[in-house]
């Protein structure tokens, strides 16, 4: 047991060491939804890479965390819209998490089935948003 928390504890400290990268890239605000300042967090995005790697990271805001931990529990609706924006990030980790959480209310959401017809995923970021499953 003892080994697993050193482990843990070192991936935090990896994790917390790309903060400074992370928080230019994002100009320190969330990356997913662009509002939120406050209380932001590194997070990696699901599935975890063996080794942590600042591009499998992103800067997340509360509600954004649980939706990206959860896409399958996401609370649907209009307020989400912030997604039709950073779909389109420059940042593959971000268009990657942008894509499940639109693909998780798009039975319901018209303006997310929208959105996501007129995004084109390169490969490799396809790839990436399916992993999860
Ligand atoms: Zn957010």
């Amino acid at each position: 047991m003892a080994r697993g928390r050193e482990e843990y504890q070192a991936r935090v400290a990896e994790l917390q060491s790309f903060g400074k990268d992370l928080a230019r890239r994002a100009r320190s605000t969330c990356e997913l939804c662009e509002e939120v300042r406050e209380g932001l967090r590194i997070v990696e995005v699901p599935p975890a890479p063996k080794e942590p790697t600042w591009e499998s990271c992103v800067l997340l805001c509360e509600r954004c965390e649980k939706a990206v931990m959860a896409p399958g529990k996401i609370e649907k609706g209009e307020h989400w819209r912030c997604l039709a924006q950073s779909v389109w990030s420059e940042v593959p980790a971000v268009q990657v998490l942008a894509t499940r959480l639109l693909r998780a209310q798009s039975d319901s959401e018209d303006w997310a089935r929208e959105t996501l017809d007129t995004v084109f995923l390169e490969e490799s970021i396809e790839n990436w948003v399916t992993e999860d499953n």
